[in-house]
C-alpha cells in the first residue's frame, strides 16, 4: 500500500463523502454507466479530486468515449495520479487512484485518441467539477 498524505478513517470518509462517493472512492465501486453527473458534461474547467480536492483532469483532455463514464486522454500531470494493477472480476486492467489521498477514480486503458492512446475512464462520483476562477 502506498503511504498517502492525506489520511482519514472510513468514518471520516463517510462524513465527509455521500454514499455513491464514498463507496467509489474509497471501497472501489464503479458507478453505473450514464448514470454519474460528468459523462455528459463538457463546460470549460477542472475536475478535481473528491477526496482531497487535487486537480486531477481538464476539459481539455477530455473526450466522448460512448462508454458512460467520463474519459480522458491524460491527466493533468503525471504526478497526480497512482496506477495500481488490479486484478478483480477476472480481468487485469490498471486501476487509477489519487496518488494524494489513494482514493479510486477509475481505470486507465491503451485504447484512447493520440497523442496519448490512453483512456482514463473514471467515475463521476470520485471527482469535483470546478469553472475556471
Ligand atoms: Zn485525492
Amino acid at each position: 500500500m502506498s503511504d498517502y498524505k492525506v489520511k482519514k478513517s472510513d468514518a471520516q470518509w463517510k462524513e465527509q463523502l455521500d454514499p455513491m462517493q464514498f463507496q467509489v472512492a474509497r471501497q472501489a465501486a464503479t458507478e453505473q454507466p450514464f448514470s454519474g453527473k460528468y459523462w455528459d458534461h463538457w463546460d470549460d474547467g477542472k475536475y478535481n479530486c473528491i477526496g482531497c480536492g487535487t486537480p486531477l483532469f481538464t476539459s481539455s483532455t477530455k473526450f466522448d468515449a460512448g462508454c458512460g463514464w467520463p474519459s480522458y486522454s491524460e491527466s493533468i500531470n503525471s504526478e497526480v495520479i497512482e496506477r495500481i494493477t488490479d486484478r478483480s472480476h477476472g480481468m487485469t486492467r490498471v486501476e487509477v487512484r489519487c496518488k494524494n489521498c489513494g482514493s479510486h477514480l477509475g481505470h486507465v486503458f491503451p485504447d484512447g485518441p493520440e497523442p496519448t492512446g490512453e483512456r482514463f475512464c473514471i467515475n463521476s462520483a470520485a471527482i469535483d467539477f470546478a469553472p475556471p476562477k
